[in-house]
């Protein structure tokens, strides 16, 4: 391992001391851990680094490759499974300082930012230019678009606008031996051999640094409708989905499901009275977004209400003014309030399978604990229309090795073909589960692609695989 001192020394010689800065007590700390994982202050970490400029990237990354140091790429810290944290001495990377808005190009609805842009400014400078950056989640406040982009970030809006990896359209970034890839592109239509964009997408900081990025815009919403309906099984909620799939078109934004332990805990529990009663029912938050108010509604109403009619929802409420609509999505936003509600701590999953099989797999999760571990208690919602679920179990009061219970999920999710991370990514948490996702070829698959782009295995080391 290269002494801290003299890693220090050449850095700043080469990209300056308002770069780099000497690791302490203070700022380590906020550099060894992400939302969810603590990791080990004493780690070792050589140098901070706060790149303002792509060749300030550059350097770093040239320097460290030859020296055989490894180097920590770090966003906003929102990772939820410890991607951005430090397993091993390194250089860290963190882009906080690029947050650039280059341009905003309204012809071609594009906004080119740098990496360390954060969600909610791209939001608002979209929304400035009378347009709309659909990518929205939990984390708006912190997370950045360069961490956005490696983690393929997902959220409240997949169902109409895509994942992150939808949304890129052209990129900038950073090779582990310093070679700049500018590939920052507004065009839509590219077909002219690998899409090499993609590799920087969703793969965590292991094959390169993202600086910059061009990003899609929508016009932007006149309308929203927001209801929130109450459904007997599974199987009417498959029924109601293809109902609004119908009905909605392409205005049809958010389709979250709610199994009546997540309602209880995220109503009662919690003091908040219950919009519906639900009983052993399933409950199913819809929204769209449109343009025009009036008649936007309307239809709302009528979809809704021909469902009603047709037997396949039991009870409705619609949205009237912006309290009742926010009522509505603090229901499903209830989860940052569990520990009020006593479901703390939790294990949580993330994990996605086809969207007809999620009531199935939900059926199958509740029989495996109870046999297995008849005093744990779960939590069952998700995007179902993107086939994503995700389960919270209860941990107060047990001695369960979190291990033992996220095997025997997994167990089930792999026979149906399933993904063990359907948003979150693999970073250093879902690490020993990923061979229930990813088959032998495949996984060689991405150590070849590993080994061509990073042979020294200077980024993000003891992420995703080993
Ligand atoms: C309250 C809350 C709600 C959330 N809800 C959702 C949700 O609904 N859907 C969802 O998908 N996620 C969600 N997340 C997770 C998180 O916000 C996203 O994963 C986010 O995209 C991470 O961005 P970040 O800048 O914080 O990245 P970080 O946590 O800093 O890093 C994440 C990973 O990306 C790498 N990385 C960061 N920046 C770069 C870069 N410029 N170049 C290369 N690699 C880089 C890191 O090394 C690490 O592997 C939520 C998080 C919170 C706290």
């Amino acid at each position: 391992v290269a002494a801290a001192d003299s890693v220090i020394a050449d850095l700043t010689a080469l990209v300056g001391a308002d770069v780099v800065v000497a690791p302490d007590a203070h700022n380590v700390a906020r550099h060894t851990r992400d939302y969810c994982v603590q990791g080990d202050p004493d780690v070792g970490l050589l140098a901070l680094t706060y790149p303002r400029e792509t060749r300030h990237v550059s350097a770093i990354l040239r320097y460290c490759n030859e020296r055989r140091i490894a180097v920590q790429p770090q966003g906003g810290m929102t990772g939820l499974s410890g991607g951005a944290v430090p397993m091993a001495p390194c250089v860290v990377v963190a882009l906080e300082r690029m947050r650039a808005i280059r341009e905003l190009d309204p012809a071609s609805g594009t906004i080119t930012v740098e990496a360390g842009v954060v969600m909610e400014a791209v939001q608002k400078a979209a929304d400035a230019a009378d347009l709309f950056f659909p990518l929205d989640l939990g984390g708006r406040g912190s997370c950045q678009i360069g961490g956005n982009i490696s983690t393929n970030a997902g959220g409240n809006r997949v169902l109409r606008f895509g994942m992150a990896r939808d949304l890129v359209l052209g990129i900038e970034a950073v090779l582990a031996d310093g070679t700049v890839i500018d590939a920052l592109r507004k065009v839509i239509k590219n077909n002219t051999g690998y899409d090499l964009r993609q590799l920087f997408i969703g793969s965590e900081g292991t094959l390169g640094i993202v600086t910059a990025a061009v990003l899609r815009l929508s016009p932007k919403p006149r309308s929203a409708c927001t209801g929130f309906c109450a459904v007997a099984d599974y199987a009417a909620v498959m029924e109601l989905l293809a109902r609004v799939r119908t009905g909605f078109a392409s205005q049809l934004t958010a389709f979250e499901v709610l199994w009546p332990e997540f309602y209880a805990t995220g109503t009662s529990a919690l003091g908040r009275r219950p919009p519906l009663e639900l009983d052993s029912g399933i409950g199913v938050l819809i929204e769209t977004l449109g343009t025009d108010a009036s008649s936007d509604l309307e239809r709302f109403e009528r979809v809704i209400g021909a469902a009603i009619e047709a037997g396949i929802v039991q009870d409705a409420i619609i949205a009237k003014s912006q309290r009742e609509t926010t009522e509505l999505w603090s229901v499903r936003d209830s989860p940052g309030e569990w520990q009020r509600a006593g479901h703390w701590p939790q294990l949580s999953f993330d994990v996605s399978v086809p969207t007809g099989e999620i009531g199935a797999l939900v059926s199958e999760i509740r029989v495996e604990l109870a046999r297995r571990w008849p005093g744990l208690s779960a939590l069952y919602f998700g995007h179902v229309a993107d086939g994503n679920l995700h389960v919270s179990v209860g941990m107060a009061g047990h001695a369960i090795p979190e291990f033992e219970i996220e095997a025997a999920l997994y167990k089930l999710l792999a026979r149906r073909r399933g993904s063990v991370s359907a948003e979150h990514g693999i970073g250093s948490l879902k690490k020993p589960f990923l061979h229930f996702s990813r088959s032998p070829a495949e996984l060689e698959l991405m150590r070849t692609v590993k080994r061509a782009m990073d042979p020294n295995g200077i980024l993000n080391p003891g992420k995703i695989f080993d």
